[in-house]
Formats: structure tokens, sequence, C-alpha cells
């Protein structure tokens, strides 16, 4: 898709839809993690906005549960694979989590899974740290796209080979502050 070409976007998740099930999401995650010490580990920058809004679901859950918790602690990575395209390409790390990642559970706070690749090379990247245990949760998936395979534990919503922006998604770095999901079209 070229930069200079005029876009349009039209809605494909609206931000009502976003936020509903991402309580869902939430109140699984917190169940799932119940009294126990759990890692956000949010993949920069794509999945901020996401990111913000669960960990605030699973405190909702929290309240809604008195007498249980999750301590939640936030760590962040940051990843590229696309450069200013809607093409992929190699996936680089250009800033780590930090050492308290060392022998936690973790779960990986994902914006979208495509081919996979993100997933694949932060796996091997946590490898190192011996975490207790390591979980993704992801906003969007898109299957179509898929080149390695990856278990993915917890899924906002599958979508179709599209390319989209909004809710922390960009193109070109605009477009992340749209409160829902949007998919991008030349006009
Ligand atoms: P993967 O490595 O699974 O191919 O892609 C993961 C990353 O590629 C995501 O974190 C996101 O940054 C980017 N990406 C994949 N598909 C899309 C898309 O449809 N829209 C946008 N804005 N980014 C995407």
């Amino acid at each position: 898709m070229s930069a200079t070409k005029p876009l349009s976007e039209s809605v494909l998740i609206s931000e009502s839809r976003l936020q509903s099930r991402i309580q869902e999401l939430g109140a699984q995650i917190f169940t799932d993690y119940e009294d126990q010490e759990l890692v956000l580990l949010g993949v920069l920058r794509g999945s901020v906005l996401f990111f913000a809004d669960l960990a605030r679901a699973i405190f909702r859950a929290q309240l809604a549960d008195q007498g249980r918790e999750v301590a939640l602690r936030f760590e962040f990575v940051q990843l590229v694979s696309y450069h200013n395209s809607t093409k992929p390409s190699a996936v680089q790390l250009i800033r780590g989590g930090s050492d308290y990642l060392k022998q936690r559970h973790i779960l990986i706070v994902e914006d979208i899974v495509d081919t996979g690749r993100t997933l694949e090379f932060l796996h091997e990247h946590l490898e190192v740290l011996n975490p207790k245990t390591v979980k993704v949760c992801t906003l969007l998936d898109k299957p179509v796209q898929r080149e390695v395979s990856v278990a993915i534990d917890y899924i906002g919503f599958e979508i179709p080979d599209a390319f989209v922006v909004g809710y922390g998604l960009d193109y070109a770095q605009q477009y992340r502050n749209l409160p829902y999901i949007a998919v991008l079209e030349s006009t």
C-alpha cells in the first residue's frame, strides 16, 4: 500500500465491542491467575491501548471477587516488524524487558498475531530468562497469514486477511488513537 495514495478506513470492530470483549478477557485472566503474581508483558507500541484496558479489566474482575487477587506487574518490550509499510520484514528487538521477568509468570500482551514471527522471536528472547510460564493474549488474530505455528491462550477477535489500524495499531505511525479497529483501504 503506497503512503502517497489517499486512504480510507472502515470500522471493523466498534469501540463497544472491543470494550466488552476486553472485560471478558480480563475476567478469564483473573480466574486463571487468581492469587498469583503475573507480569503483563506489553509489546510496544501497538499493544498500549489494549494493555491499559486489559490491566484495568483484570482489576475490575478482582473487585467483583472480593478476597482474591492477581498481583500485576507491568513490563514492556519493543519490537518492530513493519517499517512504515504494510509488508512484513524481519523482526528486530529495540528494547528488552527487565531482569524482573526472570522466573515469573509472564503474559505477553500483543495487538495482533499475523505471521507469528514476532511471537516466535519473543518466545526465544524470553527463554533465557527461564520464566515459570509464558502465555499469550492477543487482541486480534489474523490466522490466514500464519507462517509459523504459535500457541495463543487468549484471543480477543479473529479477523480476516486485511490491514487494520486503530486502538494502538498504526499505518506509518498514524491512526493509533482511534478508539476502534478499522480496515485501511486505498481509495
Ligand atoms: P507477525 O510477526 O505476527 O507477522 O506480526 C505481528 C506484528 O505485525 C504486530 O504486532 C503488528 O505490529 C504488525 N501487524 C501485523 N498485521 C498488522 C495489521 O493488519 N495492521 C497493523 N497496523 N499492524 C500489523
